[in-house]
């Protein structure tokens, strides 16, 4: 039997575990397993790219447990009222092969990718960063605010959408936060004054969400709408003055902002900033960038944590995923009638071809 852990179960993991108490472990385990990247087994995606949107395979195996996700990415389906992005993954033993989790995985990248995107910031922004322009309040938007609460305490929010319903979609969920919301007339007041600037629209093309002009030195910028090819945020001007770091740069290079700039501009890895082997932010007056398209680390990490976490709190089921016959080498057998069905059935064969 394998663990199924559905949206609902997720949801109630973190509220036994305590919102903020999760963000903390999930970015600490997000931390230990980015330290750890060379046990990773590694590679960019597998997408399958059409006009309409995109969608992924994401692999990650360290040698003892192996993880995948499915994930689509489509900016046009919430004009059907679907969302964006949905996704489910699973666990694997590398021993023996066997799967031993199956769960949702749309909540499960929402939190990966606001834990993700709050580690970075934590080792980029500038020292008591505490306000944050938040641009795009689709789907992701809450996570995003959420994590880089608990994790860098960031307490006032500059947020802007195109969609006057996104905004106060935004407000309403984040109205028991306790952060101050500013609501903006457009992208560029919302960066105004912002230490961190968060762009996590949705649009199929090469967007500027952020002109060079815009931006003031110091800040950092978490750039996470920009995650396949001829879909970017961020003016290239504003790249070429930037200290810019990535996840996996072989990804980042065809799906980031970075897809902008030629294949060898100097971009820094962030495993290497966590593990000290790279510099950071190089000053004050630096302008930092988060180029985060998502890896498939990330969904590793999270994966396990939940299913860490579904024994410790007891939530989540059983669900009979695989075919398991008594013995191994009889599969067939799943395919015989059982004896008593076997009587019942021969009789009515048996009348069939008499008649
Ligand atoms: P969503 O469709 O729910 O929300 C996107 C929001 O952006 C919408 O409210 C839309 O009105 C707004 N928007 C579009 N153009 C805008 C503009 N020019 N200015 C201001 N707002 C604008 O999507 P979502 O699920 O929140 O995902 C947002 C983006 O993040 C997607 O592009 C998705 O692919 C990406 N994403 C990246 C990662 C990662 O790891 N980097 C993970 C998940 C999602």
């Amino acid at each position: 039997m394998v663990t199924f852990l559905s949206a609902r179960d997720i949801a109630r993991i973190v509220g036994e575990v305590g919102a903020r108490r999760f963000w903390l472990r999930l970015v600490d385990e997000l931390r230990r397993d980015f330290l750890r990247w060379d046990a990773f087994e590694k590679s960019a995606r597998y997408a399958s790219h059409s006009p309409r949107g995109v969608i992924e395979l994401m692999p990650a195996s360290d040698g003892e447990t192996f993880a995948f996700k499915f994930v689509n990415g489509h900016p046009g389906n919430t004009s059907l009222n679907l969302q964006t992005v949905v996704a489910f993954g699973a666990l694997a033993d590398v021993a023996t092969g066997y799967p031993t989790l199956i769960a949702d995985m749309t909540l499960a990248t929402a939190l990966r990718t606001g834990a993700t995107s709050a580690l970075a910031a934590a080792h980029l922004a500038r020292p008591g960063s505490k306000t944050m322009a938040l641009i795009g309040l689709g789907a992701q938007s809450e996570f995003q605010a959420c994590a880089f609460q608990a994790v860098l305490g960031v307490d006032r929010l500059r947020v802007f959408d195109v969609d006057p319903d996104a905004v106060e979609k935004f407000e309403r969920n984040m109205a028991d936060y306790g952060m101050t919301i500013v609501r903006c007339t457009d992208a560029y007041s919302a960066a105004a004054g912002a230490d961190i600037v968060t762009t996590i629209t949705a649009d199929k093309k090469f967007a500027t969400i952020l002109s060079d002009n815009m931006i003031p030195l110091g800040a950092h910028i978490n750039a996470v709408g920009g995650d396949c090819p001829g879909k970017t945020e961020l003016a290239r001007e504003l790249l070429l003055r930037s200290q810019i770091f990535v996840e996996y740069a072989a990804q980042t290079r065809v799906e980031g902002e970075i897809q902008q700039l030629g294949p060898h501009h100097p971009v820094t890895e962030l495993r290497d900033v966590l593990s000290g082997r790279r510099p950071g932010r190089a000053s004050n007056d630096a302008i930092t960038i988060f180029d985060s398209v998502g890896f498939a680390i990330e969904d590793f990490t999270i994966l396990r944590l939940l299913r860490d976490l579904a024994l410790e709190t007891g939530v989540g089921g059983k669900i009979d995923l695989i075919a398991e016959p008594e013995n191994p080498k009889d599969l067939f057998s799943l395919l015989h009638p059982l004896d008593a069905e076997r009587e019942e059935v021969a009789p009515r064969l048996k009348t069939k071809q008499l008649a």
